[in-house]
């Protein structure tokens, strides 16, 4: 990514960074040191890079395909959900549901791991909509899914079960 740093003599501008075509324009304030300027760029190419691979991920509609074929095979088609997409934001979690909203979040790193730990994620949130808490019955409903132990001991080698385990239900 090419990028074109823009100063303004005025010390209150704000911060700006925008795509113009393929380059980063970012306009500083004139007077920051060298190493924060560094610092601000790098971040924004991080969240320009990051809206970029959100845009693709979303735009192949796995997730809802998912969704659908997973609702009629272990729920009886009976599941609402009002969105389910991948998000880049979720550096702990790997994915949360928020049953009141009906919305279902699926961190982008799952991309990069085995298809069936994505599902086993999927089928996990998804119980989260009639299941909102880890009881016996979510438990005995995810296990329906038929790598989801498989996928839980993948996923706890990474460090990545147990902190869900706390987090995914408390939006
Ligand atoms: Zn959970």
């Amino acid at each position: 990514m090419e990028v074109k740093i823009i100063r303004s003599p005025d010390r209150k501008k704000t911060i700006q960074a925008k795509m113009v075509g393929e380059t980063l324009v970012v306009h500083l304030p004139l007077g920051m040191h060298r190493k924060e300027e560094r610092k601000i760029i790098q971040r924004m190419k991080e969240k320009i890079e990051k809206k970029k691979l959100k845009k693709q991920i979303n735009k192949d509609d796995y997730l809802i395909k998912r969704f659908d074929e997973f609702n009629s095979k272990y729920f009886q088609g009976k599941l609402k959900v009002n969105s389910i997409e991948f998000v880049t934001n979720q550096q702990r979690n790997r994915g949360s549901c928020t049953p009141a909203r009906g919305t279902i979040r699926i961190s982008h790193r799952l991309l990069d791991m085995p298809k069936w730990v994505l599902d086993y994620v999927i089928m996990h949130e998804m119980t989260h909509l009639v299941h909102p808490n880890h009881s016996k019955e979510f438990w005995a409903k995810v296990g329906e899914y038929k790598y989801t132990e498989r996928a839980r001991g993948f996923l706890m080698a990474k460090g990545m079960e147990e902190e869900i385990e706390s987090n995914c239900d408390d939006e």
